[in-house]
C-alpha cells in the first residue's frame, strides 16, 4: 500500500470510530432509561424489597458521563485526524469501563450472584469488539472477569455487605462455594469466547473493508494513469491535427499557386469538416484529462463572468443567425453581483459547452434563453432552448464522458460526448451544481449554481 492509501484507511477508521462512539453515547440514553424503568417495576410492581437509592445515583453518573462523553466527542472532532484516532480510541476504552463498573455496582446493590440482569456484560464485550482493536477488548474482557468475580467473592467472603433480592441466604454454605465457583468460571469462560468470536468477526471486517479500500485506491490510480496516457496521446495528436487544417485552409485558398477546381474543393470542405470534429475531440479529452489528473489546476482568481458570458454569446451569434435562433440574454443585475472565486479558462469552458448545446441541438428558428442572476450567495446561470430535448432515462448519463442521446445522434453528427463531464467536473471543482430538466421534443433547460465565495485551489 502506498502512504496515502494508509493515509485513506487510517481516516476511515478515525471516522468509522467516531461515527460509533455517537450510535454508542444514544445507546446509553436508552439504557439509562432501561435502568430507570426497571427499577421502579422491581419496587412497584413486582414489590421486591432493593434499595432503590443506589440506583438513583448509578442514573445520575451515567447522565453526567454521557453528556460529558458527547462534550468531549465534540472536542476531539476537531482534532486533527491522527489525534482524533487516537484520542477516540482512548475515549471509547473509558466509555466501555466505566460501564462495565457501573454494572457491576448495579448488580451489586440488586442480589450479585442471583441477578439474571448478569447477562448484561455480554453487550459490553460485543460493544467492546465493534469498536475496538482485538487487544483492547480483550482488556475489557479481563476487566469484565475481575469485576464480575470480585463482586462475587467479596460478597462470598462477607468483607462487603450482602444485598439480596432474593431468599438465597437460606442456601447452605458448601453448596455456596460451588454455585459461585461454578458462575465464576461459566461467566469467565463465556466473556472470552464471547471476545474471541466477535472481535475475529469485527477483525476479519475490518481487514476486508481495508482490502476493498485498498482496490479502490488502486482503481483511482490506475483511472489518473489512463487519463495522463489520454492527455500525452491527445497532446501529442493536437498538432499534426492543426497543421492538416492549416494546409486545407492554404490548399484552399490557394496559396500554393494551385487553383482547385469545385469538386477538389468540396472533398477538401469535407475533410476540413472532420479534421475541424477530430480537433474538437482531441482537444475535449485534453481538457477532461487535464481536469481529472489535476494538471492543468491552478489557484482560484476574482473572474468577472459578465464579460465572459458576452464573449461566448458574441462567439456563438453567427451559428445561431445561421439556423435562425433567436438569443434572449438577461443579466438580472451589475456586472460586479456576477464575480466570483474560480479558474478563468474553466468558467469560459462551461459557458462554451452550455451555449453551443444549446444551439446545435436547437431545431431551426428556434430560441435560446439565456439568464443570469445572483440569489443569496449563489449566482445562478439558465439556459434553456426549444430543441430536441434528452430522453428521461438520459438525463443523467449525458454528463459521464462520450454519452450522446439516440436523438441527438440523429439530429447532428457533430458531438463527441465529453463536453457536458467536463463542464460538470469544472463546476464541482467550484463547489458548485448542474441540473438539468427536458422534455423530448419540447427543449432543455440547463442550470447552474456558483457559490460567490470559495477561497479552494482548484
Ligand atoms: P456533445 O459534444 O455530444 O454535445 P456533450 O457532453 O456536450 O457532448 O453532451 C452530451 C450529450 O448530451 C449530447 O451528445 C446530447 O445527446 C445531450 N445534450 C447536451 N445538451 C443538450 C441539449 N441542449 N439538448 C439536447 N441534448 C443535449
Amino acid at each position: 500500500m502506498t502512504l496515502t492509501n494508509n493515509l485513506k484507511s487510517f481516516e476511515i477508521r478515525a471516522f468509522e470510530l467516531l461515527d460509533r462512539l455517537k450510535w454508542f453515547n444514544r445507546l446509553r440514553w436508552l439504557a439509562i432509561i432501561g435502568i430507570f424503568v426497571v427499577t421502579e417495576f422491581v419496587v412497584l410492581g413486582l414489590k421486591i424489597k432493593i434499595v432503590k437509592f443506589p440506583f438513583y445515583i448509578c442514573i445520575l453518573v451515567l447522565i453526567i458521563a454521557n453528556i460529558s462523553y458527547s462534550l468531549v466527542l465534540k472536542v476531539i472532532n476537531k482534532l486533527d485526524i491522527q489525534t482524533r484516532l487516537n484520542k477516540a480510541t482512548i475515549l471509547a476504552n473509558f466509555q466501555i469501563a466505566f460501564d462495565l463498573l457501573i454494572l457491576t455496582i448495579l448488580l451489586y446493590y440488586s442480589g450479585g450472584i442471583d441477578n439474571p440482569f448478569s447477562y448484561y456484560y455480554v453487550f459490553h464485550i460485543v460493544i467492546a469488539s465493534m469498536l475496538l482493536k482485538s487487544s483492547h477488548c480483550y482488556f475489557q474482557t479481563f476487566l469484565a472477569s475481575i469485576l464480575y468475580s470480585g463482586l462475587l467473592l467479596l460478597q462470598y467472603n462477607s468483607l462487603i455487605p450482602k444485598y439480596y433480592i432474593f431468599e438465597t441466604n437460606l442456601i447452605p454454605s458448601n453448596y455456596e462455594l460451588i454455585r459461585i465457583s461454578g458462575t465464576i468460571v461459566a461467566f469467565v469462560s463465556t466473556m472470552f469466547i464471547l471476545a474471541y468470536i466477535t472481535s475475529s468477526i469485527s477483525e476479519r471486517l475490518r481487514i476486508k473493508e481495508n482490502l476493498l479500500l485498498e482496490t479502490n485506491m488502486k482503481l483511482v490510480d490506475l483511472d489518473v494513469k489512463k487519463s495522463e496516457f489520454v492527455m500525452m496521446a491527445a497532446h501529442e495528436l493536437k498538432s499534426p491535427l492543426a497543421t492538416i487544417q492549416f494546409m486545407l485552409k492554404t490548399l484552399k485558398g490557394g496559396y500554393i499557386g494551385v487553383n482547385l477546381d469545385e469538386k477538389v474543393i468540396e472533398q477538401v470542405n469535407k475533410i476540413e469538416t472532420r479534421i475541424s470534429m477530430l480537433l474538437k475531440l482531441v482537444t475535449d479529452l485534453l481538457d477532461l484529462s487535464k481536469i481529472k489528473t489535476g494538471f492543468g489546476n491552478r489557484e482560484f482568481k476574482k473572474v468577472s463572468l459578465v464579460p465572459k458570458l458576452q464573449k461566448t454569446i458574441e462567439f456563438f451569434n453567427s451559428q445561431a443567425k445561421e439556423m435562425n435562433i433567436k438569443m434572449d440574454v438577461n443579466i438580472l443585475g451589475d456586472e460586479s453581483d456576477f464575480i466570483i472565486d474560480g479558474d478563468d479558462e474553466y468558467l469560459s469552458n462551461v459557458f462554451n459547452n452550455i451555449i453551443s448545446n444549446a444551439i446545435k441541438y436547437s431545431y431551426k428558428e428556434g430560441k435560446v434563453e439565456i439568464i443570469l442572476k445572483k440569489e443569496n450567495n449563489e449566482i445562478i446561470f439558465i439556459c434553456k432552448d426549444y430543441g430536441i430535448g434528452i430522453p428521461e432515462k438520459d438525463l443523467n448519463l449525458i454528463f459521464e464522458e462520450f454519452h450522446r442521446t439516440s436523438i441527438s445522434k440523429k439530429h447532428t453528427q457533430f458531438g463527441s460526448g465529453v463536453g457536458l463531464a467536463i463542464t460538470k467536473k469544472i463546476i464541482e471543482l467550484h463547489n458548485g451544481s448542474i441540473t438539468v430538466n427536458s422534455e423530448v421534443g419540447k427543449g432543455s433547460e440547463f442550470i447552474i449554481k456558483l457559490p460567490i465565495n470559495k477561497k479552494n485551489m482548484v
